[in-house]
């Protein structure tokens, strides 16, 4: 390739040694990238429609050089990315790409693997079965539940909700439809606590969000169990029927822990469907001090859990799992003739544990990824941000303006403003109070993700707004929680000067 000429031929692709040149590009752009990541803005996007005008255009008729192409994404599209990977993003659940990860996902995209039955990708679905074993035995669930790979735990919520629907004794809705259901509505359990992938999948599933009974949570935000047990037992008396409940180990607003194993007693007591959502705490268990910490939860009858969200994998791989054999496949296979593949012993078409046909080869980032750093190795990562978000605490713990107002084990920092001067106000104006420390934080949060210093987000928690830091990415040193804390006091200082 002499000036970036890549498709001199009007038919077939690159030559390998052009797509080896392109390739070394595309790496030394991330290279310099990751090396300069801490001296650009975490996130500074120009505004919505200033980003569209500058993309905006038709497909070029004529092939463009790759040079070019690939000096716009530098100039226009990685400026207007929030980066994820970025040490100072500490937003939603601060999940990020490593390395072996990254790569493998350009192994996998280049040799196109699509792993829907075995005979598609034999070694994909071969790793798929190993990679799921790993993962069950980091989760602490039977390593031999039937499982599979999928996008994101939303979805693997809905597949196992699905699958619990199915598991209702007199239904067949695989075959009835819905409208088989009658009178006696389908009853979902979650807290008041759980993410709103159990509200879509109710909607998916036409169990209906108003079908999705919240059950309040303690003072730690955790599902009591009494109350559930209750709300079971009510429903049953006014005739309807009780189908799951979603216990969840790592609450998106606080980081909670449901308490599983006695969520798991009141399930088995009126033989209901336990599905946990532990998209972003289950891993947190292979901290050593965490171990007793994180509930058990191989009594789940399914699981979800999200290697992208804590095990550095890019997106996207959540892992689902369910422990009743062939609940899954008994919910979703459908074997159409041409997809009809010679017995294989051990073989199994994972086409038939979700909706999904064509499948990417998720297995391989995260075998390159627990290979390359080890269990070991993962578990010191995990427990150092862990360290960084106890430290994060303290700091705010010993400032007589800032509170922690909920507690979690897990590296989730909730945070609020709350200068001395507005004390005065908690007992006198209560409701005044809550609303001028509300827009304080909220100004605060605007500031610091205005500034590309940091990346935050926030939540709404019983006694008012929060802000919310998540520590988990693998590039986050104790320099950079450092930094977050200057930047959010120096953020407080501007926002709470006299209107
Ligand atoms: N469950 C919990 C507790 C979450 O916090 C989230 C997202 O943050 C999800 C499920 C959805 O995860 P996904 O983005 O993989 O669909």
């Amino acid at each position: 390739m002499t000036d970036g000429e890549t498709t001199p031929s009007p038919v077939g692709d690159w030559s390998p040694e052009q797509f080896e040149a392109c390739g070394h590009e595309v790496l030394h752009l991330l290279r310099e990238h990751f090396e300069g990541v801490r001296d650009i803005p975490v996130s500074r996007p120009l505004p919505a429609r200033e980003l569209l005008g500058l993309l905006a255009g038709g497909p070029p008729d004529r092939s463009e050089r790759f040079a070019q192409i690939l000096a716009d994404t530098r100039r226009l599209v990685m400026p207007n990315l929030t980066h994820w990977n970025h040490p100072s993003f500490h937003g939603y659940f601060s999940n990020s790409a490593s390395f072996p990860g990254v790569l493998a996902e350009l192994l996998s995209s280049a040799l196109n693997v699509n792993a829907m039955v075995w005979a598609s990708g034999p070694a994909a679905s071969a790793l798929e079965t190993v990679v799921l074993g790993w993962l069950a035995e980091l989760a602490g669930y039977p390593a031999d539940a039937d499982g599979v790979l999928i996008n994101g735990a939303s979805l693997g919520t809905m597949y196992a909700l699905a699958a619990a629907r199915e598991a209702v004794p007199g239904l067949n809705v695989r075959e009835e439809g819905m409208c088989g259901v009658g009178r006696g509505a389908l009853r979902i359990y979650a807290s008041d606590q759980a993410h709103s992938s159990v509200d879509k999948a109710a909607i998916a599933l036409g169990v209906g969000t108003r079908n999705v009974v919240r059950i309040a949570s303690d003072d730690m935000y955790r599902m009591r169990p009494d109350l559930l047990a209750e709300a079971v037992r009510a429903d049953l008396h006014a005739g309807l029927r009780p189908m799951a409940v979603v216990a969840t180990v790592g609450t998106t607003t606080t980081g909670a822990l449901d308490p599983v194993p006695e969520i798991a007693a009141v399930c088995r007591a009126h033989d209901l469907w336990l599905h946990v959502d532990a998209a972003y705490g289950g891993y947190w268990r292979l901290v050593p001090e965490l171990a007793d910490v994180v509930p058990d939860m191989s009594l789940a009858d399914s699981l979800v859990i999200n290697p992208h969200k804590v095990l550095y994998a890019p997106m996207e791989v959540t892992a689902l799992y369910c422990r009743r054999p062939d609940a899954l496949a008994g919910t979703f296979r459908l074997v159409p003739e041409y997809l009809r593949t010679q017995p294989d012993s051990g073989a199994t078409d994972y086409m038939d544990r979700s909706l999904q046909l064509g499948r990417s080869f998720r297995a391989l980032k995260v075998w390159w990824i627990i290979r390359s750093y080890g269990v070991d190795g993962l578990r010191e990562r995990l427990a150092h941000s862990v360290r960084l978000a106890r430290l994060l605490r303290s700091w705010a713990e010993e400032d007589p303006d800032w509170t922690c107002p909920a507690e979690s084990p897990l590296p989730l920092v909730c945070l609020r403003y709350e200068p001395r001067w507005l004390h005065p106000y908690r007992a006198t104006e209560p409701d005044g109070y809550r609303k001028r420390a509300a827009e304080l934080n909220e100004r605060i949060l605007t500031i610091v993700n205005q500034s590309g210093d940091v990346f935050l987000s926030h939540g709404e928690l019983r006694d008012g707004y929060a802000i919310r830091v998540s520590i988990g990415n693998i590039r986050t040193m104790t320099e950079d929680v450092d930094k977050l804390w200057r930047v959010l006091r120096k953020a407080a200082a501007q926002a709470d000067q006299p209107d």
